[in-house]
C-alpha cells in the first residue's frame, strides 16, 4: 500500500454509515439529525433553483449570505464583522481546510486537542504540518492550560479548537478559552477555532466565541456551518469569518478547494440566517429532549452515558458499562451483530487514543432513539 493511504485514513463517518447501510443498521454513528429542519429554507431553496442563475457564485460567496453571516454573528457574539470577513465554503470541513492550507507551511506544528475531530490531522499533514496532540482527559475532558504550554515549541504555528466540542459534548468554560488565548498571544499563534456547534447548547449555557476574546480577533479564523444550524448537514454550506488579512488569505485558498457553493443554496441560507432567531429556542429544546431520552433508556439498560451539554453527542464508557470490548470491535461487532452504528472514539486520536469509548448521535426522532437503544441491548 501507498505511504500516503496511512496518513489519509477513510473517514470514520463514511465507514460506519456505509457499513450501516450495508447490514440495514440504525445509524447512530454519523451525526446528522433525522428531525427538525425549517421548510420554508427548503422552499426558498427550490425556487431560487428554478428562478435564479445556476452558474457559479463569487468565490468569497453571494453577498446576500455574506452580509447575513457577519449580522447573524455580530448579534450573537457582539462581533463587529463586515462581510467582506465572511468567506463561505463547502461546509465547515472546506473551512478548515482552507484555513489550514492558508496558514500551514511545511515544518509548522499545530496543536490539536484529542480527541478531535477526524478531518484536522490529515489535511494538517497535507499541509506538511506536524501535528501536536494534547490529550483531554475522561470524565471532566478539561482543557489545561499548564499542559497545552509544554506542547508549544519555536515550530508551533495553530492551535485547533472545536467549542463545543465534538466528541464529548462539552461546552469549553472561559477560563479554559482564555488558557488557549494567553498561549496563542504569547507565541503568536493563529487560532482555528471550528464552532459549527455554537447554537447547540443544550442548558441555557452562554455561547464565548474565541474571536471575541481580547487580542484574538486578528488571529483567530472562525469556522461555521448552516448545516448544523438548520439541520441541513447535506447542504454542505459553511463559512469561515476571520480579519480582513486572514479571511482573504483563507478565501484564496477556498478558491482552489471548491472556487464556490450552489447559489441557491446560499440564497436559502442567507434567507433562514435573516429570519430571526425565533428557531433556536425550539431547536435546543427538541435536541435537549431527544438527548435526555436517549440517556434515560441506556443508563436503565446499564450503559455509563456521561453527560452533554452541547452539540448532539453522547460518550458512553465501555469499560464503566461493564463491557470488556475496546472501542473498535464493540463498534465493527454492533453494526453487524446487533444491527447499531456507533463511533469509536479512538479514531479521534493517535497518540494514545482513548480506547474505551463509543460517540452515539442523539439528533433523531424518538422512534430512531427507541430503536437505537433496543439495537444497544442486544450490543451489550
Ligand atoms: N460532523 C459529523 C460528525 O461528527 C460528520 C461529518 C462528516 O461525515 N464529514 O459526525
Amino acid at each position: 500500500m501507498h505511504p500516503l493511504y496511512q496518513q489519509m485514513p477513510t473517514s470514520i463517518f463514511e465507514k460506519m454509515s456505509l457499513a450501516a447501510m450495508e447490514h440495514g443498521a440504525v445509524n447512530l454513528g454519523q451525526g446528522f439529525p433525522d428531525f427538525g429542519w425549517p421548510q420554508a429554507i427548503l422552499d426558498v431553496a427550490a425556487e431560487a433553483l428554478l428562478s435564479q442563475s445556476n452558474q457559479y457564485a463569487p468565490s468569497r460567496g453571494l453577498p446576500v449570505l455574506r452580509q447575513a453571516v457577519a449580522d447573524h454573528y455580530n448579534r450573537h457574539h457582539s462581533l463587529v464583522l463586515l462581510p467582506e470577513q465572511v468567506c463561505i465554503t463547502a461546509g465547515a470541513t472546506e473551512a478548515i481546510a482552507a484555513a489550514i492550507f492558508a496558514t500551514i507551511a511545511p515544518g509548522d506544528e499545530v496543536i490539536l486537542f484529542t480527541p478531535a475531530y477526524d478531518a484536522y490531522a490529515p489535511l494538517i499533514r497535507r499541509a506538511g504540518g506536524v501535528v501536536r496532540e494534547v490529550a483531554l482527559q475522561s470524565p471532566a475532558w478539561r482543557i489545561d492550560g499548564a499542559v497545552l504550554r509544554e506542547a508549544i515549541t519555536g515550530k508551533t504555528r495553530a492551535i485547533v479548537i472545536n467549542n463545543p466540542h465534538n466528541p464529548t459534548g462539552r461546552l469549553f468554560d472561559r477560563s479554559e478559552l482564555e488558557a488557549v488565548a494567553a498561549v496563542a498571544v504569547d507565541h503568536d499563534l493563529i487560532v482555528i477555532s471550528d464552532e459549527v456547534w455554537e447554537h447547540l447548547l443544550l442548558d441555557g449555557q452562554q455561547f464565548t466565541a474565541m474571536a471575541s476574546l481580547p487580542a484574538m480577533a486578528d488571529r483567530t479564523i472562525k469556522c461555521g456551518s448552516a448545516g448544523k444550524i438548520f439541520s441541513l448537514t447535506g447542504w454542505k454550506v459553511g463559512w469561515l469569518v476571520a480579519s480582513p488579512a486572514l479571511a482573504t488569505l483563507a478565501a484564496r485558498a477556498h478558491q482552489f478547494l471548491t472556487f464556490s457553493s450552489p447559489p441557491n443554496l446560499q440564497e436559502a441560507v442567507a434567507f433562514g440566517l435573516n429570519e430571526g432567531d425565533d428557531w433556536l429556542g425550539p431547536m435546543r429544546q427538541s435536541f435537549a429532549a431527544a438527548r435526555d431520552r436517549m440517556a434515560g433508556a441506556l443508563r436503565a439498560i446499564g450503559y455509563c452515558v456521561q453527560d452533554s451539554a452541547a452539540t448532539y453527542f453522547h460518550c458512553v464508557d465501555l469499560e464503566a458499562s461493564g463491557i470488556r470490548a475496546d472501542d473498535r470491535t464493540f463498534a465493527d461487532r454492533a453494526v453487524v451483530e446487533a444491527g447499531i452504528a456507533v463511533v469509536p472514539l479512538s479514531a479521534f486520536a493517535e497518540i494514545d487514543p482513548p480506547r474505551g469509548f463509543i460517540r452515539l448521535c442523539f439528533a433523531k426522532r424518538d422512534s430512531t432513539i427507541d430503536a437505537g437503544v433496543a439495537a444497544l441491548e442486544r450490543a451489550a
